[in-house]
């Protein structure tokens, strides 16, 4: 049995861990001083570590990491991350050594040229999926490198994982987005609900982050392209009905980023 635990690093990011037999996995170690403290506390040994995307955030403590540990590194061919030692483009399935787990490693460019997401069907019960700052709590990264186009077919390969898979995202932002998401769709109660789950949680100092793909596609504008009230937010922000879902997209995205 695998367990996942949370380790807060700067001001909202998630180190996630994965456990085993003594063993940790790593995602996005943006800084080394949690991980260790926690390999310190714990006496477990670091057996591999897992990079989303090349932004120091993620990626800032794996130098320090490996020099007391030597261990693979799994991360993005497409971006230049100097203590990657396992390359992967996305599609390829990868068994975390030591922990056993296996992920199916999912290209989802967009915030990033190479940015990956590791898909654990096998765990929790229901699946998980470690997304980087791709898809968050109600919300979807920036779009640093990639094209629309690019962001809304990645976002698209995670929507159709199955709706109860976890979804680990890197930053917990969820309260904040969800002012966004109340705007594009004033009338959901769904997103009302969640606004109040999610400042219940924050008001007690828990995180929101695991979310579930299902919570997303009912609540998360960003994956939202086909509801009618995200299509007419989209169209008069556009001045004219979106074409398709790219540009539904990429017209709630801009308002994002204006908001
Ligand atoms: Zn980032
Ligand atoms: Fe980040």
């Amino acid at each position: 049995m695998t367990e996942i635990l949370a380790l807060p690093a700067f001001d909202d990011n998630y180190i996630w861990l994965l456990r085993a037999d003594g063993c940790v996995a790593v995602v996005d170690p943006g800084d080394a001083a949690p991980v260790l403290q926690h390999l310190a506390l714990s006496g477990d040994r670091l057996c591999a570590i897992l990079a989303t995307h090349h932004h120091g955030d993620h990626v800032g403590g794996i130098a320090e990491l490996l020099a007391t540990n030597a261990v693979p590194v799994f991360g993005p061919a497409a971006e230049n991350i100097a203590t990657v030692t396992h390359p992967l483009a996305g599609g390829e399935h990868i068994t975390l050594p030591g922990i056993g787990v296996e992920f199916e490693v999912l290209a989802v460019p967009g915030h990033t040229r190479g940015h990956l997401a590791y898909y654990g069907p096998s765990l929790a019960g229901t699946g998980a999926v470690f997304c980087g700052d791709t898809l968050f709590g109600a919300g979807c990264g920036r779009l640093f490198e990639g094209t629309p186009a690019q962001m809304q077919a990645s976002l698209a390969k995670l929507a159709v994982l199955p709706a109860p898979t976890l979804v680990y995202c890197a930053h917990e932002y969820t309260q904040s987005n969800l002012r966004f998401a109340a705007a594009v769709e004033p009338g959901s109660i769904a997103v009302q609900k969640r606004v109040e789950d999610v400042a219940a949680a924050r008001a007690a100092q828990r995180s929101t982050v695991p979310t579930t793909i299902g919570v997303e596609l009912d609540t998360n504008p960003f994956l939202r392209w086909n509801a009618p009230a995200v299509r007419s937010a989209a169209a008069s922000r556009l001045g004219h009905v979106p074409t398709d879902d790219v540009e539904t997209f990429a017209a709630i995205r801009e308002w994002k980023n204006r908001f």
